[in-house]
């Protein structure tokens, strides 16, 4: 950490607490050079934690999003900026659940936007999704359009 004041590489930590949500640490440090003391906080930079269906938790990747719904669209149907609003619509309601998502709910809420949207694309997105084996599956949530 570069001294804010003069500038120096050569700065120590003095000492380190938690703040009060336990999100973030403050850190005093004191440059050696200068002597003067200041703030640091660190914090890490995920926004939303996914727990897989086995179970195992991972950082909710925006990129994968974005490439589920492009895909579902196969390039068809949407201009970009449609696209980049979906995605991001998508993403403010998947945020609203909290801090911590099942990638259930994060597939279901693709699909209830999708399904306003466009049904090809809802049924492309729930073949990958919910891992459609048979032809009945298809017919099954096309029925739910009729
Ligand atoms: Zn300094």
């Amino acid at each position: 950490m570069v001294c804010p004041f003069c500038n120096a590489d050569d700065t120590a930590v003095v000492d380190s607490r938690k703040n009060v949500d336990g999100d973030a640490i403050r850190r005093r440090r004191q440059c050696s050079v200068c002597n003067t003391r200041f703030t640091t906080y660190e914090k890490s930079e995920i926004e939303l934690i996914v727990k897989k269906r086995n179970g195992n938790l991972e950082e909710f990747q925006y990129e994968k999003l974005f490439d589920g719904v492009e895909n579902a669209f196969g390039g068809q149907d949407l201009s970009d900026k449609q696209l980049k609003n979906l995605v991001e619509s998508i993403y403010l309601d998947i945020k609203s659940h909290g801090k911590k998502i099942e990638s259930k709910i994060i597939g279901e809420t693709v699909l209830s936007h999708l399904k306003d949207v466009n049904e090809v694309a809802y049924l492309r997105f729930a073949s990958v999704y919910k891992e459609f084996s048979q032809i009945s599956d298809f017919e099954k949530e096309a029925a739910e359009f009729n």
